[in-house]
C-alpha cells in the first residue's frame, strides 16, 4: 500500500490544472479490514475513510474510536438505515432526494445533532447509478438549505463507466458548474466538489474536484464475497 504516490499524482495533476486549493483525499475502505485500514490511516496525506455501507461501517467503526479519520458514507442510504448510519458516519455524501434529506434532518434533530451532507447528482445519466437527476438538482438544493439540522458542503457525483475522456471529463464538468451556480443562488460556500476514483482522479482534478475518492489504487483489487 502507498498512499504516497497516489498524492504525488494528486499534486501533479492539480499543478497541471494551475490549481492551488487543497484536494482531499478520502480512501474508500469498502471491503477492506481493519488492519488494512490502519495501514492506511498511518499516511497522513488520508484525510477520510469512505464506506458505502451502513452494515459494514458499524462492525469496523469500534475499532477506530480514537482514530484522527472522519468517515464519510458515500453509498446510497436505505430510509431504515438513517439512524444507524448517523449513529456511525460523520458525513453524508448520498443525498438524493427530497425524502432522504428530510428523513435525516429529522433523525439528525431527534439526536440532537447538525448532519454535514453532499447532494450526490448522477451526471452520468447511466441508470446503475444512484444520485439526484441534474434536472431536479435545484429543487433539492432549494429544499435542503431550508432544513435545519443538515449543513450542506458540496456536492458528488460517480463519473461514467467509460474509457472515453471526453465523456468522462464532460460529467465532472457538469457536477463542477452546478455546484457553481449553487454557491451563487444559495449563498453556501459549497467547499467540497467530491468526484474522481481510482480510473479517473486525474480528469476530476482537472475539472475542479477538491474531493477524491480512491479505493482500488490504495488497497488493491476488491474482492466480494460470493
Ligand atoms: C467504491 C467507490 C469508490 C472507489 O472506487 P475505486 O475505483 O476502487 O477507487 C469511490 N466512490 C464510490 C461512491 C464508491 O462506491
Amino acid at each position: 500500500m502507498n498512499a504516497d504516490i497516489i498524492y504525488e499524482r494528486i499534486e501533479k495533476a492539480r499543478i497541471k490544472a494551475g490549481r492551488n486549493d487543497r484536494i482531499y483525499f478520502t480512501a474508500v475502505s469498502k471491503t477492506r479490514t481493519v488492519d488494512e485500514m490502519r495501514e492506511a490511516e498511518k499516511f497522513l496525506c488520508i484525510d477520510f475513510f469512505g464506506e458505502n455501507r451502513v452494515q459494514e461501517a458499524e462492525t469496523k467503526r469500534p475499532a477506530f474510536v480514537d482514530s484522527r479519520l472522519q468517515w464519510r458514507l458515500i453509498g446510497h442510504l436505505q430510509a431504515n438505515k438513517v439512524r444507524k448510519a448517523l449513529e456511525i458516519f460523520d458525513t453524508i455524501d448520498s443525498i438524493d432526494s427530497i425524502e432522504l434529506s428530510d428523513r435525516v434532518n429529522r433523525i439528525a434533530g431527534e439526536m440532537n445533532r447538525k448532519v454535514r451532507i453532499l447532494i450526490e447528482v448522477n451526471t452520468s445519466g447511466e441508470e446503475s447509478k444512484s444520485g439526484i437527476a441534474p434536472e431536479n438538482f435545484s429543487r433539492l438544493l432549494e429544499h435542503t438549505i431550508t432544513l435545519p439540522n443538515l449543513n450542506l458542503e458540496g456536492l458528488m457525483t460517480v463519473g461514467p463507466l467509460t474509457d472515453n475522456e471526453r465523456d468522462i471529463r464532460s460529467a465532472f464538468a457538469n457536477l463542477r458548474t452546478l455546484t457553481e451556480n449553487a454557491r451563487r443562488s444559495a449563498g453556501l460556500a459549497l467547499p467540497i466538489i467530491s468526484m474522481g476514483m481510482s480510473d479517473d482522479f486525474e480528469l476530476a482534478i482537472l475539472e475542479g474536484s477538491t474531493m477524491i475518492r480512491i479505493g482500488t489504487l490504495l488497497f488493491g483489487p476488491r474482492y466480494y464475497p460470493a
